[in-house]
């Protein structure tokens, strides 16, 4: 996958190279992604859909979003953050 400026779409997975309020890929909305730059870095939450989509479980998330990016996240957490997503 790129590794450039840009986002993951969290429904198909496609890159695209800047935030869109639709996935050009899939069709879907995503103006909630907008909705949470502004109170925290996007990255870990499309890491954590990302890691979902890839079929990891809560648990295992929570553990690689620590030990891969030093991001310390509660399960609690992960599940809302999660259930944003996909609404
Ligand atoms: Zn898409």
């Amino acid at each position: 996958m790129d590794c450039g400026r840009g986002m993951f779409c969290p429904f198909c997975g496609k890159h695209m190279s800047s935030l869109t309020r639709f996935c050009f890929t899939c069709g879907r909305c995503l103006e909630f992604l907008k909705d949470a730059d502004q109170t925290e870095p996007p990255d870990i939450l499309h890491q954590c859909v990302q890691y979902f989509n890839e079929g990891h479980s809560y648990a295992v998330i929570v553990d690689m979003m620590s030990s891969l990016h030093g991001v310390n996240i509660s399960l609690r957490t992960l599940k809302s953050k999660l259930n944003e997503a996909w609404l």
